[in-house]
């Protein structure tokens, strides 16, 4: 079985992976002994997604698959986007990040609310990159609910009412941004 490591040290988002990509072998930065650190540093999805595929794959030699996440709110012209990973800076949890929007959005109602979720996922191997996208499209929930899932989940509200941290890990990844992003890759690598 081909051998793919995953820029990621986040286990949920390996686990999805894993989920989805079955015909490979995954393995984590963690797996492998590798402590390097991407500057996520890029204006687009794709820029991050690609460099991070790249510095890492040429760094170990080994295929590597990298994605770039984010959460976009229409009315802020798509803020956090390229910035959601560290918009209240590194150490706020998740729990604050949410709060944070909600209190942004507080007086929002109806349409401005309305929000996407965008993955770009980079396969780079041998000098050759590849990309693929995948987009979902919801709203800001009032209030945080659900479970399952992590980071923004407890508070995207999707087109049926349902927070993706209400939805099984089985039914997020059917139809996740990353889901779909990494089903476009697999058309592509097939
Ligand atoms: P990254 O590109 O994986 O670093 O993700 C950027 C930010 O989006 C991080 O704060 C993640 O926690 C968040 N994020 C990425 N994927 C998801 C998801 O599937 N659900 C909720 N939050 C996510």
């Amino acid at each position: 079985m081909k051998k793919i490591v995953v820029a990621t040290r986040n286990a949920g988002k390996l686990q999805e992976i894993k989920n989805i990509l079955k015909d490979y072998e995954l393995l984590s930065l963690e797996d492998i002994n590798c402590d390097i650190e991407v500057e996520e540093d890029q204006e687009t999805f794709e820029g991050n997604a690609k460099k991070k595929a790249q510095e890492i794959s040429e760094a170990i030699n080994m295929p590597c698959i990298a994605d770039d996440t984010g959460l976009c709110i229409e009315k802020f012209d798509g803020w956090p986007g390229v910035h959601t990973h560290r918009f209240l800076g590194e150490n706020a949890t998740y729990q604050q990040k949410n709060q944070a929007v909600l209190e942004r959005m507080k007086d929002l109602q109806g349409e401005d609310r309305n929000a996407k979720f965008v993955c770009v996922v980079a396969f780079y191997e041998d000098g050759k990159c590849i990309t693929a996208k995948g987009e979902v499209k919801g709203k800001i929930a009032r209030e945080p609910r659900g479970n399952n899932g992590f980071g923004f989940d407890p508070i995207f509200e999707l087109e049926n009412g349902k927070t993706y941290s209400e939805l099984t890990s089985e039914e997020k990844n059917k139809m996740s941004h990353r889901g779909k992003a990494l089903e476009n890759l697999v058309k592509i690598l097939k």
